[in-house]
């Protein structure tokens, strides 16, 4: 298997999801035969939707990776449920505690019933854009434009640059 380029986009809102972004992105480092390039800034975004929520963190990870995709899903899924729940008061769960979404796989496109790439909505996402842009700089993603281009034409959002 060749090394491809994949960006992993990160979110949470949840719990004290900066500190879990972040380990999230060190985790992805030690996945096997995949290797961490480079780690975005963390970013909050407000939550979109009819259903008040906190605000999200979001970031993006760009990976080295001679995993197949869909082994690679499964190594991000272990790490998702390493942090699904959390210990509320008197032993509640709350879910959704980190999200790990594969955007794109190289130039690869991917459809099956577990896994669609590159990411269904990524191009509606300025929280996935944004931070894709900074650490991989404007690039060409076939059938979709250039990062540039998708980020001027992504439904506005609020979203913040956390230092
Ligand atoms: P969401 O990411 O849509 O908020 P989940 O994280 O619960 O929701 O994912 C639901 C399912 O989406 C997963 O079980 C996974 O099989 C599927 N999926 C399809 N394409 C992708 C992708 N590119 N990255 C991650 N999960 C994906
Ligand atoms: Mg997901």
């Amino acid at each position: 298997m060749p090394v491809e380029e994949v960006f992993v986009a990160l979110g949470g809102n949840i719990g004290d999801s900066q500190t879990i972004v972040t380990q999230a992105m060190d985790a992805l480092g030690n996945i096997s035969q995949t290797s961490l390039r480079a780690s975005s800034s963390l970013y909050r975004s407000e939550a979109v939707g009819d259903i008040p929520q906190d605000d999200y963190t979001n970031a993006v990870a760009l990976l080295g990776s001679s995993l197949e995709p869909t082994a690679l899903l499964l190594e991000l899924q272990a790490i998702e449920h390493a942090y699904y729940r959390r210990r509320e008061q008197e032993e509640r769960w709350a879910p959704r505690t980190l999200d790990l979404d594969i955007i794109l796989f190289g130039d690869r496109s991917f459809n099956d019933s577990h896994l669609i790439i590159p990411h269904p909505e990524f191009a509606q996402r300025l929280f996935v854009l944004e931070p894709m842009f900074e650490i991989g700089g404007d690039r060409f993603v076939p059938g979709y434009g250039s990062l540039r281009y998708l980020i001027d034409n992504a439904p506005a959002i609020s979203l913040e640059k956390l230092s």
